[in-house]
């Protein structure tokens, strides 16, 4: 049969070959080598700057032309060692703690290598990874104290969760048929609300999801930094009043700013009176439900519709790994569930069963992002973790007395849970914008010496330096070490702009 149309270049014939090595056990013994400069790594962080740039010369080997003709496997490893495992973001040393984190760990590294090796595709079907994704799912579920029956996920990290949260939100509350009709076909502009600390990824999702700025309110915050609620009582009444559709209330467990609560119970109380959807934005301050002791400071987060959390975080897996879980299964598939050819399910092999994760988030092609979290709960346990969680509260705590006890250092704001701002404001020096830019190159001098990465905030408009402690290598040493270099550096920085 002629095919009309379809052009089909010569292609010449050449010997097979594959990616595979020739020699095996040469490839073995690379591997053996690179585990242990894995391990090494690891176990001599401590003893290397928080932080260093790469130099002019690694840059230059990364920036390599396209590299048509490889070099094989044993020159590239040798080329990344030098020039960019010497030279990481972090993370993974006892005195990073800027953003939010997690530090990760060795065991992680080897569960992403065990993934890696089994190449699941986690879009679904019935084969082990996919199980252990339910599992872990499971999990996560009863390690915050949330319905047993919720749906889930595993996606790539807070951002995305927050994503797959907002937008079973939409579909199932603002009205009309979106998956039909898209957000153009919604008779009232649909409203989310939020605090003026809401985490900007919620703000990406919402403009991805339609709503746009406008479409977002963005609450005023209490002296604790939590939502005010009255205020968000009086939005709702006055979007509704003017013809716009509240749809959905986005609470934050741990504010990445100064890990704030936001009042959840009263959230919730307040969404089941409105009818409106709640969704937590717990990144890491969901986390702390591990620790019975911290767990009533986010009582209220268990009713939440939807609760998205990272892994990389405060449970201090490898980036990247988040979850979303969603109460209702039908609200969590609407978004995302639809049938294709090429998907077929069948009643048995590979594409049956009954855990189809591609219908619920925006992923076709996923990774085995559970073997990490199966390992690492397996192998330490859930006790090791809430101990890690409430180790790092005492650290930030232990960090607060220590700036409230050195007269050249302030904070800023409250220390609820795990985060910690604080400012070099010697006596003396009451010009705010000199202190900003004398704060901004104290940041910059800590973590070019290596002594510690911290990273910068504006705390009601004005620049800080800011703590979260999702690490599980830092020891009061460090957190001492980290207060003397900085005001050590700060009263450099002074005496030079005197
Ligand atoms: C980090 C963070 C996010 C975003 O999560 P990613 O894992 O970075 O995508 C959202 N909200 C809060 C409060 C965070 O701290």
């Amino acid at each position: 049969m002629r095919r009309a149309g379809i052009e089909r270049p010569d292609l010449p014939e050449r010997p097979e070959e594959g990616l595979d090595p020739a020699d095996w056990d040469a490839l073995r013994e690379l591997g053996h080598r690179l585990v242990d400069d894995v391990v090494e790594y690891h176990r001599r962080i401590g003893e290397r700057p928080a932080w260093r740039a790469v130099p002019e010369s690694s840059r230059r080997a990364i920036d390599r032309p396209l590299p048509r003709e490889g070099v094989g496997e044993e020159a590239a490893y040798a080329a990344f060692a030098e020039h960019v495992l010497a030279y990481p973001y972090g993370n993974i040393h006892p005195r990073h703690w800027g953003w939010v984190n997690g530090t990760g760990t060795t065991f992680g590294a080897f569960a992403e290598l065990l993934a890696a090796a089994m190449n699941s595709n986690c879009w679904g079907g019935e084969h082990a990874a996919a199980r252990v994704e339910a599992r872990v799912l499971d999990w996560l579920k009863e390690l915050v104290g949330y319905s047993a029956e919720a749906s889930g996920l595993l996606l790539s990290g807070g951002s995305e969760a927050n994503l797959v949260g907002l937008a079973a939100a939409r579909d199932a509350r603002a009205g009309g048929d979106v998956g039909r009709d898209g957000v153009f076909g919604l008779s009232e502009r649909p409203v989310a609300y939020c605090s003026t600390e809401t985490h900007n990824s919620v703000l990406k999702s919402a403009s991805l999801l339609g709503f746009g700025a406008a479409g977002v309110r963005a609450l005023p915050v209490d002296d604790a930094y939590r939502m005010d609620v009255d205020a968000l009582r009086r939005a709702i009444a006055e979007d509704r009043a003017s013809g716009r559709r509240p749809v959905c209330v986005i609470g934050t467990a741990g504010t990445v700013n100064t890990g704030a609560i936001d009042p959840l119970e009263a959230l919730a109380d307040l969404c089941a009176e409105e009818g409106l959807w709640l969704h937590v934005d717990g990144a890491f301050g969901a986390v702390a439900a591990l620790s019975p002791a911290l767990r009533p400071l986010l009582a209220g987060m268990e009713r939440a519709d939807s609760l998205a959390f990272d892994l990389h975080k405060w449970l201090y897996m490898p980036i990247e790994a988040a979850v979303v879980l969603v109460r209702d299964r039908a609200d969590h598939r609407r978004p995302f569930a639809s049938a294709a050819g090429y998907l077929t399910r069948m009643e048995r092999g590979i594409a049956s069963g009954e855990h189809f994760y591609s219908d619920l988030g925006p992923q076709l092609t996923r990774g085995f992002r559970a073997a990490k979290a199966w390992l690492s709960f397996v192998a330490h346990g859930t006790d090791r973790y809430a101990r890690l969680v409430e180790q790092n509260v005492r650290q930030a705590r232990r960090l607060e007395a220590l700036v409230a006890d050195e007269p050249k250092l302030e904070l800023p704001a409250p220390v609820p849970l795990n985060v910690v701002c604080l400012r070099y404001a010697p006596e003396g020096l009451d010009d705010d914008e000199a202190l900003d830019s004398l704060n901004r190159e104290l940041l910059m001098r800590l973590q070019e010496s290596g002594e510690a990465a911290p990273s910068g905030t504006a705390v009601r408009g004005r620049f800080a330096l800011r703590c979260a402690f999702t690490n599980h290598r830092t020891r009061d040493s460090d957190l001492q070490r980290f207060v003397r270099a900085s005001v050590r550096i700060g009263d450099e920085i002074r005496r030079e702009m005197a």
